[in-house]
């Protein structure tokens, strides 16, 4: 038995995180259990979902967290590996509901894998994102290798100068990451201060948040979204290295190539 079970909605969204799992390890940006997904699946919850029993005992969140009053989400287990998870989702990774205190949570499905350490970070976004009435319901924290790369580097660590060499790479990247990457410069893994701060530059007008010489954080309507706007940016840095590799520094399409794509597609940068 599984909450999956005749429920074709709720299953197709968390399909689509085993899928994104299976990409992340085959990029070799998710080595052991490296990265984190957190979706809000609110939307897909039933009555039956919610008269089931929990199946572990209430846990803190760590912070309270008022918009995700009523709120469920799919996470990835702590410990887990993407490349397990893609293959079997729900014993790598949860189901949970938020308490009514908006302070703590409990697991109901469908086996009591406890999730990620990043949990109050990815939560945290989410609460911020709902309070703003933003439809993003996905979250994704992964290495990709060649944009944390570009990290190692204090050039790109300057406000959208790494947004700008990507978007000039190809016109796709600035048409399907038309936000760019946002820099939060390095802070330690899971602590309040790396939440806090990612959650400052999402709401600086980002999608895409660099975590300095560790990994992005995205968000998105849906977690397919959420990897694609990784995948191109991270796409564009591959070019970049190859053409620094063939030993030029790449001419990049000019400002005027640029805007004249934000005015075509009406891009929001
Ligand atoms: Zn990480």
């Amino acid at each position: 038995m599984s909450i999956l079970d005749n429920r074709p909605a709720l299953k197709a969204e968390i399909d689509k995180v085993a899928e994104v799992a299976g990409y992340l390890w085959q990029k070799g940006w998710a080595e052991r259990n490296g990265g984190n997904i957190t979706i809000n699946i609110t939307e897909f919850v039933d009555d039956q979902m919610l008269a089931m029993p929990a199946i572990s005992e209430p846990r803190p969140i760590g912070k309270v967290l008022p918009s995700l009053k009523g709120c469920w989400f799919y996470c990835k287990g702590t410990q887990k590996r993407m490349r397990d998870l893609a293959r079997d989702p729900m014993a790598n990774g949860s189901v949970i509901r938020i308490l009514p205190d908006c302070a703590n949570y409990e697991i109901v499905a469908d086996v009591p894998v406890i999730p990620t350490s990043e949990l109050p970070s990815h939560l945290a976004v989410h609460d911020y994102l709902l309070a703003k009435g933003s439809p993003y319901r996905a979250s994704i924290h992964t290495h990709p290798i060649e944009l944390v790369a570009l990290t190692h580097s204090r050039k790109w660590m300057e406000k959208d100068v790494a947004s700008r060499m990507l978007w000039s790479m190809i016109p796709e990247t600035k048409a399907f990451c038309p936000r760019g990457l946002g820099m939060v410069p390095y802070m330690m893994p899971s602590s309040v201060e790396l939440a806090d701060a990612t959650i400052r530059v999402i709401d600086g007008d980002y999608d895409v948040v660099m975590w300095e010489k560790h990994g992005v954080f995205a968000v998105d309507t849906n977690i397919i979204d959420a990897f694609d706007q990784v995948d191109v940016l991270n796409k564009a840095a591959q070019i970049y290295i190859s053409a620094r590799s063939m030993g030029y520094e790449p001419d990049g399409m000019t400002d005027a190539q640029m805007q004249r794509l934000s005015y075509v597609f009406g891009l929001p940068k």
